[in-house]
């Protein structure tokens, strides 16, 4: 642009200090044509496209806020993934499963998927079920079939502490604890 005053050609963002030092009596016009523009009232259309934005902006952080606390998701497994860093206790039963074909191998890392860990899972074929728990409650060897994703169906025998109880998913889990289950047929 020129400047009004000399007519010389100075650039925009130069206009105020040309003001400045060569017309220091001169107040310079208001604003340079590019900050007129950036000044020109926004458009039916650009309001409405930044409606749409802040209205994204909004949905964002409300998602965020609702995430929070929510644990890692879990895998379409039945619990929330366990918190290692603020375990509440730590136990670990042993299952033993037998079936008309034998013993039925307890599979490693049932419970766990990723970064997610199952208050109940495994660490080995040991037949160790590790719960380790980051709230306040137990679990039941009902709770262990259903991480696993196996129906706890109708053992004819269960040997919890080597003492016959009546076979029910219901039965609590407590450290070392050894609960045996025999099935009359095929283990699904
Ligand atoms: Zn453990
Ligand atoms: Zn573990």
């Amino acid at each position: 642009m020129r400047c009004e005053a000399c007519g010389v050609s100075v650039k925009d963002e130069n206009l105020r200090r040309h003001y400045t030092s060569v017309h220091p009596k001169l107040i310079p016009p208001k604003s340079s044509p590019q900050q007129r523009r950036q000044k020109r009232p926004l458009t039916r259309n650009m309001k409405r496209a930044l409606g749409v934005v802040s209205a994204g902006v909004a949905a964002l952080v409300v998602l965020a806020v609702l995430l929070q606390g929510v644990p890692v998701s879990n895998n379409g497994f039945p619990f929330p993934c366990t918190d290692m860093s603020n375990l509440v206790y730590h136990w670990h039963p042993t299952l033993t499963i037998t079936d008309s074909s034998g013993n039925v191998v307890i599979l490693a890392n049932i419970g766990i998927s990723g970064a997610c860990m199952e208050p109940l899972h495994t660490h080995d074929t040991s037949g160790t079920v590790h719960v380790e728990a980051s709230v306040n409650r137990l679990y039941t060897v009902g709770d262990f079939f259903s991480v696993w994703k196996k129906p706890f169906g109708g053992p004819t025998q269960m040997l919890v502490n080597g003492t016959a109880v009546s076979p029910l998913p219901s039965q609590m889990l407590w450290d070392r604890e050894t609960i045996s289950l025999t099935y009359s047929g095929a283990f699904p």
